[in-house]
C-alpha cells in the first residue's frame, strides 16, 4: 500500500504565498475531500505538488512512500505514480485522444518496450465503455472543442487508462450536469482500490453524493483548518464557510 505525505508545504506564485502549512497523509484506498471557498489556494496546492514551474514550494515536504517528490520533474512524478486531474484542462489540436493516451501509456515503459496496440484498444474501449464515452471520441483532438463535461470526462478517461497510485482531482466535478457527474462518480468508484489514494477538490458538496470520502477537510487562507468525516461536508453545505471560520476564532 501507498502513501502520500505532504508536510508542512508553503507555496509561493512570485513574490506571493499562497499556501501556508498545508499538512495532510493519505494512504492507498482512501478518499480525502478538500473543499473550501474560491482562492484559498486549493489549485495551487494541487499544482505545486504534480510540480508545475509556476508554484514554488518555499518549505515543507511532499512524500511518496517516505520519498521526498520534490527534486523529481513532473513526468517523474507522473512515472512514481501520481496524476493530476486539471480544474481547466489544456486543449491539444492536433493530437487525436487514442494517441494520446498511447504515448502516455509508453512513456511509462522501460525503453525498448513498445504497447500491445490490441490490447491497448482493448483496454481504452473497456475503460470508455465504463464512462460512457462515445468511441468516437478516440478520433477526437484532445480536449479540442470539448464541452466542459466532456474535458472532465476526458481527464477521468486518463486517469482510468493510466491507474495512478494518487490522484489529485481538482473540482472535477464543475461543469458537469447531474447526468454527466453520475458518470464520473461511478467511474471513479469503480477505480476506487486499496492502490489508489484520492484527493478530491471541489467547491460543492454534490459530488460527495456520488463519491464518499473517508475525510473531508475545509482548507482556509492557506491551509486545512477543520477536518471530519462525509457530515462535515453537509454541515458546510448547510451553514457556509463563515461558520467554520467563527468555530475557529472562538477555539
Ligand atoms: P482555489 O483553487 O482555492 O480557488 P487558487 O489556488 O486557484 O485557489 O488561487 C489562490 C490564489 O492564488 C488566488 O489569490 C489566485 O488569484 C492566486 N493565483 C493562482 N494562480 C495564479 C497564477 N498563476 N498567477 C498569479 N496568481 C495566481
Ligand atoms: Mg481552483
Amino acid at each position: 500500500m501507498s502513501k502520500l505525505e505532504i508536510k508542512d508545504l508553503h507555496v509561493a506564485i512570485g513574490e506571493k504565498e499562497i499556501v501556508k502549512g498545508f499538512n495532510l497523509t493519505i494512504n492507498g484506498g482512501e478518499v480525502h475531500a478538500i473543499m473550501g471557498p474560491n482562492g484559498t489556494g486549493k489549485s495551487t496546492l494541487s499544482k505545486a505538488i504534480a510540480g508545475h514551474p509556476d508554484y514554488h514550494i518555499t518549505s515543507g515536504d511532499v512524500l511518496l512512500d517516505g520519498r521526498s517528490i520534490l527534486a523529481m520533474e513532473p513526468d517523474e512524478r507522473a512515472r512514481a505514480g501520481l496524476f493530476l486531474a486539471f480544474q481547466y484542462p489544456s486543449e491539444i489540436p492536433g493530437v487525436t485522444i487514442a494517441n494520446f493516451l498511447r504515448a502516455a501509456l509508453q512513456a511509462r515503459l522501460a525503453d525498448g518496450e513498445e504497447i500491445d496496440a490490441t490490447a491497448y484498444y482493448k483496454r481504452l474501449y473497456s475503460k470508455m465503455d465504463l464512462l460512457k464515452i462515445d468511441r468516437k471520441f478516440t478520433s477526437r483532438a484532445v480536449n479540442d472543442g470539448f464541452s466542459g463535461g466532456e474535458k472532465k470526462r476526458c481527464e477521468i478517461l486518463q486517469m482510468a487508462m493510466i491507474e495512478p497510485n494518487f490522484a489529485l482531482m481538482d473540482e472535477t466535478d464543475s461543469g458537469l450536469d447531474i447526468d454527466a457527474l453520475k458518470i464520473v462518480a461511478e467511474g471513479v468508484n469503480a477505480m476506487r482500490n486499496p492502490n489508489l489514494g484520492v484527493l478530491m477538490i471541489t467547491h460543492y458538496q454534490r459530488l460527495l453524493d456520488y463519491i464518499v470520502p473517508d475525510q473531508v477537510h475545509v482548507m482556509w487562507d492557506g491551509r486545512i483548518i477543520k477536518s471530519g468525516d462525509k457530515n462535515l461536508a453537509l454541515e458546510l453545505e448547510a451553514k457556509g464557510y463563515d461558520w467554520v471560520k467563527k468555530e475557529l476564532a472562538h477555539a
